[in-house]
């Protein structure tokens, strides 16, 4: 007997969609080509399809691309042939992605292996090529990103030369690092570098702003934040990959994430769901301290405006992401954070720990990974093992992975600063100290980033 598969379709984390206007569900596609919900919300799938221990079992020891192809075929087996997502797939993670033993019951996942080292390669490379793979004929599309430094440079990289795509890439210009910057300044052709007057949450709402904005509806818009769905399915499968991977399998093993927006943590989490035996989800924040605060009160109070740690990724003070949370536990969360239905927070205190780790702190865990063991982690990674340090004071001993989620040579200034050596760049960055740099310049206001999009798409 054939078996008939029914597509996955997507909800909007609002749960408002004006049902006169649009089906409330939308398919893979227009939920990736569209970004956000026509009510300002998240997509979300509407089912969780699931891995079966055997499947699970199969898989280990298998290549990354392999693992890849297996998680992403449940969701998206009616949207693409599965020949083609295999090539997606193949040529989308042709790097390393190493997991070191740091002690007898912790591991460090390294996702810094990617042409701009930081995890964000992850959801880029596939979200990419899934678009243009998915791209109606002579449609040009313009993607919007606004970066507190990795996701630019990430998104940027994965979509040059991409034909049919233009993308403006929105940066803080104060809370980037020099790397970063020319990282960013530096892909040129169909890729824009805008440095705003503002902070990163100011990126974020120029973005957001326009995307509700009806004048913009030619342009076809398309955001290639961590919101994309292109780019959350994708950050499922290192958490696949590592778990079965890890001699302790199949035991369950805790998660220590150092998280901003949400979306590598919220990866973790639909991995959990999809079949993986799993512990605590351990989400680790710098000093935008909401969601520990919030887990702890069930009040929540974004921290506005954000607060500028070592861990500049991570600066987010409002995580787009958590309004998925709040869905997957039976809330709603507006995206300026007011929560409409509150979630089950009985169930979230079960299943995740948060912890606040300042810039001292993670300063104090960096010396001592390098002086004690020798090993090198930067200041995002540091957040994710300090917070793993301390949830281990109250007397757990499961195993447990930390991320780490960026390449120290990315953040070499500040290490060099902390322990006096001299630290390379990535290997990958080599070819862009060749290239020109060039940013737009643009103030913290909605009506001249209109004006500049206009203009320029
Ligand atoms: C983006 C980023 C994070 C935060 O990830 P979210 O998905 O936004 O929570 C952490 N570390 C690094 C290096 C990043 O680039």
């Amino acid at each position: 007997m054939k078996s008939i598969t029914f597509p996955i379709r997507y909800h909007s984390t609002n749960r408002n969609l004006p049902r006169e206007e649009v089906h409330p569900t939308v398919a893979f596609s227009d939920a990736l080509f569209k970004g956000l919900a026509l009510d300002g919300g998240l997509f979300m799938p509407d089912r969780i399809p699931t891995l079966s221990p055997d499947e699970l079992t199969a898989l280990t020891g298998k290549p990354y691309s392999e693992v890849a192809y297996s998680v992403l075929h449940k969701y998206l087996q009616t949207e693409i042939d599965g020949d083609d997502l295999k090539k997606i797939v193949t040529a989308a993670y042709d790097f390393d992605i190493p997991i070191e033993r740091l002690d007898e019951q912790t591991h460090i996942m390294r996702l810094d292996q990617g042409p701009t080292a930081s995890f964000k390669d992850f959801g880029a490379r596939f979200m990419a090529r899934m678009m243009a793979h998915l791209r109606p004929d002579e449609q040009e599309v313009t993607v919007l990103v606004a970066t507190s430094g990795d996701t630019g440079s990430a998104v940027g990289e994965a979509y040059h030369g991409l034909d049919g795509f233009c993308v403006f890439i929105l940066y803080p210009r104060d809370e980037v690092s020099t790397i970063q910057k020319q990282q960013l300044d530096s892909i040129g052709d169909n890729v824009e570098a805008v440095a705003v007057d503002g902070k990163f949450d100011d990126c974020q709402r120029l973005v957001k702003k326009a995307f509700t904005d009806s004048d913009l509806a030619g342009f076809n818009l398309t955001s290639a934040n961590s919101i994309n769905i292109g780019r959350l399915l994708p950050q499922i499968v290192y958490y696949v990959y590592a778990t079965i991977n890890t001699s302790e399998y199949p035991q369950p093993v805790i998660f220590s994430i150092p998280s901003g927006n949400f979306g590598n943590c919220l990866g973790c989490e639909l991995a959990r769901r999809m079949g993986l035996p799993m512990g605590r989800i351990i989400i680790a924040v710098n000093e935008n301290d909401e969601f520990p605060r919030f887990l702890q009160t069930g009040v929540y109070e974004k921290v506005d405006p954000s607060r500028a740690c070592l861990s500049n990724a991570m600066n987010v003070g409002n995580p787009s992401n958590l309004a998925r949370y709040f869905d997957l536990y039976g809330g709603i969360l507006t995206k300026d954070g007011t929560i409409n239905v509150p979630p089950d927070m009985k169930a979230m205190r079960e299943r995740f720990t948060s912890t606040s780790v300042s810039d001292d702190a993670t300063v104090a865990l960096i010396k001592e990974m390098y002086e004690e063991k020798g090993i090198l982690v930067e200041p995002h990674g540091a957040v994710g093992l300090e917070a793993l340090r301390r949830f281990r004071e109250q007397g757990d001993t499961t195993p447990a992975i930390c991320l780490e989620t960026a390449h120290p040579g990315k953040f070499s200034n500040i290490l060099e600063e902390i322990l006096h050596i001299e630290i390379a760049p990535p290997e990958s960055f080599r070819k862009f100290s060749h290239r020109k740099n060039h940013a737009d310049r643009l103030d913290n206001n909605y009506a001249s980033f209109k004006d500049y999009l206009i203009e320029n798409s």
